[in-house]
């Protein structure tokens, strides 16, 4: 879509820190990072969020590069991982995807 920062971002229009790649996921750096390590996980096609997914291959595509980045990195026993799915739920970008944070301690419950 060409109005969706991720789809951009997915087609190299905009320049992102990208940590991973295949023919359906994508992972990338958070520009506002909330931890020394958070990653983006999205879907390679534009999916509005996890609601609107009906392909299970695909949903399992995408844990393992959240299960990947985080082991990747040094953090794959101790990270989060994060779906803001709608608006009240704080959904900012409308295109599936993962927040992986790690590097510090994260309180419960979320705010
Ligand atoms: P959410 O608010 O859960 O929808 O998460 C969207 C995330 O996308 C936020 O953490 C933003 O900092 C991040 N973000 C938005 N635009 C970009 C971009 N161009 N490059 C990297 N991260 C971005």
């Amino acid at each position: 879509m060409a109005d969706c920062v991720f789809c951009r971002i997915a087609a190299g229009a905009i320049p992102a820190k990208i940590v991973h790649q295949d023919a359906d996921v994508i992972a990338f750096e958070d520009n506002a990072p909330q931890a020394p390590f958070h990653v983006l996980v999205i879907t390679r096609a534009h999916v509005s969020g996890l609601p609107a997914l009906d392909d299970a291959r695909l949903g399992g595509a995408l844990l393992q590069v959240v299960r990947k980045v985080a082991a990747d990195a040094g953090h794959g026993d101790d990270f989060r991982m994060v779906s803001n799915n709608g608006r009240r739920a704080g959904q900012s970008v409308a295109h599936l995807h993962v927040h992986v944070l790690a590097g510090r301690p994260f309180s419960w419950p979320p705010g």
